[in-house]
């Protein structure tokens, strides 16, 4: 069976991505198509055609089948162009030109951004309890004010309300959410739901029958953190001691993911350190069988900003790794989705943080806050707690914290004035916050920001010898 991208001429025979699900979206009341981390909404027409994408149908057949059910429609000049674009985005393969993240309606309409849709996509952060001690770790520094975790019969209230919000991607994460008691019977209630279930994990502690207890539960796509491609580096860096090679435990874990047809990405934070075996890494990712591979950029929150001279690569390193993510890219195709994006403090523009506050992602951290965004809980602000009265979709709609910094009209100069505020959002809040000191101002890693010599320093400091990273370190009694 042939599953070739889509020639200009000729015929080829179209398959859904076995890692993809389509769903009628009873929210939003309409055809979406669920993959690792990414949702399409699709109209009528594209759903029918992707109910055909089989890999038994030729191009050729699959139009016949169209004609026969819609003989006065111009099936032969339409099916083509939607095939292409849906091999582009990585419907029927996975594609280096899909966008990262996640990809909606909202993009394709040119909604604004004070526009209010349902939730997307939510982050269970089940526990912050964690056997590794990353250097890099945005987690709070403090987790004795998050000691407190919710039960499985909470997690499953919780499950049941974000479906009822219209959230359609789940993602169980931490800490380490293997730790957590009943995993399983939340992935179940999520896949119940009709939401995408993702795992977000380090794969210590994984073994045979955990695994497959997870993919009996339906687990679809499972995220793995490598530390380094070097393994004595990684195991380092991971600040474990055991006397199997936990990087090595790793590589066995992707490979026993790919092995039950589960769809595997391999997660690596760049920084000072690992940014220059970018190389190495997509090899290592390619070598499990991973369909995606997300290069992330340290980000300096939670006990990576005390680390941050240690971790901030230099813009000669940043710059050769996007060399080489972008010659991968070019190389892999749509065999594996490749997802790196420069480095915050070498860009001139902030990222579109979550793709705008409380505008598509929702966080729900081990005590049951809200936040728009896992970072959100260094913010001096009071986040309101599910199951103490207002459902996931109240708190969504109404809640302060939620409004606060959503849509444009919230915003300082120079972002009130400025015509890319639709594009970035005005950037990250909690970045604004960490070298501001205040979450309303404009991100500081924005060029037109009175803040940014606070990143051109950061930079310069970055050009001189750097600090040793220091391993994450807890206290018993206070996180
Ligand atoms: S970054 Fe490392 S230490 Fe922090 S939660 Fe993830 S695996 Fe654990
Ligand atoms: S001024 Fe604000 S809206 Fe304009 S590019 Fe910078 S961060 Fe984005």
């Amino acid at each position: 069976m042939s599953n070739a991208p889509p020639a200009s001429e000729g015929e080829w025979r179209p398959l859904r991505s076995p890692y993809a699900r389509l769903v009628t979206d009873p929210i939003r009341t309409t055809q979406a198509l669920l993959d690792p981390e990414r949702v399409l909404f699709l109209s009528p027409s594209t759903r029918a055609i992707l109910d055909l994408c089989d890999g038994s149908r030729t191009t050729h057949e699959i139009i016949s089948s169209l004609k026969k059910q819609h003989p006065n429609a111009p099936i032969e000049r339409d099916v083509p162009p939607a095939l292409a674009s849906l091999h582009a985005k990585g419907a029927l393969a996975y594609s280096p030109l899909a966008p990262v993240a996640v990809v909606t309606e909202q993009e394709r309409d040119g909604a604004r951004g004070d526009d209010l849709r349902p939730p997307l996509a939510m982050t269970a952060e089940l526990t912050f309890r964690c056997p590794l001690r990353c250097g890099y770790c945005s987690n709070p520094t403090d987790l004795g004010a998050f000691a407190d975790e919710l039960s499985v019969e909470d997690w499953l209230k919780v499950l049941d309300e974000a479906a009822d919000a219209g959230v359609l991607q789940c993602s169980f994460s931490g800490g380490e959410p293997l730790l957590f008691d009943g995993l399983e019977q939340l992935i179940a209630r999520a896949r119940a739901r009709g939401m995408y279930t993702n795992l977000i994990t380090s794969a210590h502690g994984l073994t045979e029958e955990r695994l497959d207890a997870l993919v009996r539960a339906g687990i679809e796509h499972v995220q793995i953190s490598v530390q380094h491609a070097d393994p004595r580096r990684a195991d380092a860096l991971s600040g474990v001691s055991a006397q199997r090679s936990l990087h090595e435990h790793k590589l066995w874990a992707a490979r026993a993911v790919v092995a039950r047809s589960v769809a595997l990405s391999i997660n690596v934070v760049l920084h000072r350190e690992t940014i220059e075996s970018v190389g190495a890494l997509i090899d290592l990712a390619e070598s499990v069988g991973a369909v995606r591979l997300e290069l992330a950029s340290v980000q300096s929150h939670g006990w990576a900003l005390a680390n941050r001279a240690a971790l901030l690569p230099t813009r000669a390193q940043g710059e050769a790794a996007s060399r080489v993510a972008k010659a991968a890219k070019a190389r892999i195709g749509a065999k594996m989705r490749v997802v790196y994006v420069v480095p915050d403090y070498y860009a001139d523009r902030p990222k579109p943080c979550m793709d705008g506050w409380g505008r598509k992602f929702i966080t729900v951290a081990p005590d049951g806050r809200v936040l728009p965004c896992p970072g959100a809980h260094a913010l001096p602000m009071r986040f309101d707690r599910v199951l103490e009265g207002a459902t996931i979709e109240e708190l969504w709609r109404t809640s302060e914290p939620f409004n606060a910094f959503r849509g444009t009209a919230w915003m300082p100069e120079p972002c009130a004035s400025c015509d890319e505020r639709d594009r970035d959002f005005g950037g990250c809040r909690c970045q604004a916050f960490a070298l501001t000191g205040s979450a309303n101002n404009t991100d500081p890693t924005c060029s037109k920001s009175p803040h940014h010599a606070v990143v051109t320093s950061a930079r310069e400091e970055a050009e001189r010898a750097a600090p040793l990273i220091q391993l994450r370190r807890y206290h018993r009694d206070r996180g």
